[in-house]
């Protein structure tokens, strides 16, 4: 069994108070939520205030990128020994990461291999453009980017992988419920390809791209998607809270 999740990605947005102010929309109705763990992912600079307000409930935290060495004269960045005393997960190869910011495959996978190190759970991003996608590409992008992220790892106990097409990301043109199973279902086959099926079974794999309100429950629906990564919706207090509302419903159980 695999317990679903709900993270939310809340990306360059809000300032310290307003995350505060955010988090605290959230905590009540999160913390009566059970059988779906919910992670939050909010600036670096937020972290340590918002971890204060969750303290004393199961919502997690998490961060949305981070460097592979642990100290020195890397300015501006931060590291995997920084943040594993405030988070549990950390997003990694997110396509903005990617395509703004320039992180090739080997990047990802120093990023990957050094999250595993500190006992971070690394949510994996990968996911094809709309040019691949068009060109019958998925399949191949998706298996280049697993693979290189992943290669010299043996152990991928705690592994997330979020299937994020990148021409739904914030674009309000969401895949389909289809679409997201097949390549879910592709990426497990690749999983299993490189560490066997029980292990490849323990790995949830959640689907991003403007996943709202509206449409969470098409990609909850499918057994192999366990959960969504949300971006935009995710800085909604109430929309946020029914998304998490309806893993529940659909794939755990609520609290009496
Ligand atoms: C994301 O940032 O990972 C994401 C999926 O964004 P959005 O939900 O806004 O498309």
């Amino acid at each position: 069994m695999r317990t679903p999740l709900i993270a939310g990605n809340w990306k360059m947005n809000t300032t310290v108070t307003d995350a505060q102010t955010l988090v605290s929309q959230m905590t009540g109705a999160l913390g009566r939520i059970e059988g779906v763990e919910v992670l939050l992912c909010p600036p670096f600079v937020s972290l340590a205030a918002v971890k204060a307000i969750l303290q004393g409930t199961n919502v997690q935290l998490g961060a949305q990128n981070m460097y592979w060495e642990d100290k020195g004269a890397f300015t501006g960045e931060v590291s995997p020994l920084m943040l594993s005393p405030l988070c549990r997960y950390v997003i990694l190869g997110h396509s903005e990461r990617r395509n703004i910011f320039g992180e090739s495959d080997e990047v990802i996978a120093c990023k990957v291999r050094a999250a595993l190190r500190a006992c971070l759970r690394p949510i994996l991003c990968v996911g094809e453009r709309l040019e691949e996608n068009e060109a019958g590409k998925t399949r191949d992008v998706v298996s280049r980017q697993l693979r290189s992220a992943l290669s010299g790892i043996g152990d991928i106990g705690s592994l997330v992988v979020a299937y994020e097409p990148v021409w739904a990301i914030g674009t309000g043109r969401a895949a389909s419920g289809e679409q997201a199973r097949a390549t879910s279902g592709f990426i497990r086959m690749i999983l299993s390809d490189l560490f066997g099926d029980a292990k490849a079974s323990g790995v949830r794999i959640v689907y991003g791209g403007s996943v709202t309100a509206g449409n969470v429950a098409e990609y909850l629906k499918q057994p192999d998607i366990d959960g969504a990564l949300v971006g935009g919706a995710s800085i909604k207090a109430l929309e946020f809270i029914s998304i998490v509302d309806q893993a529940a419903n659909l794939k755990g159980f609520r609290q009496a």
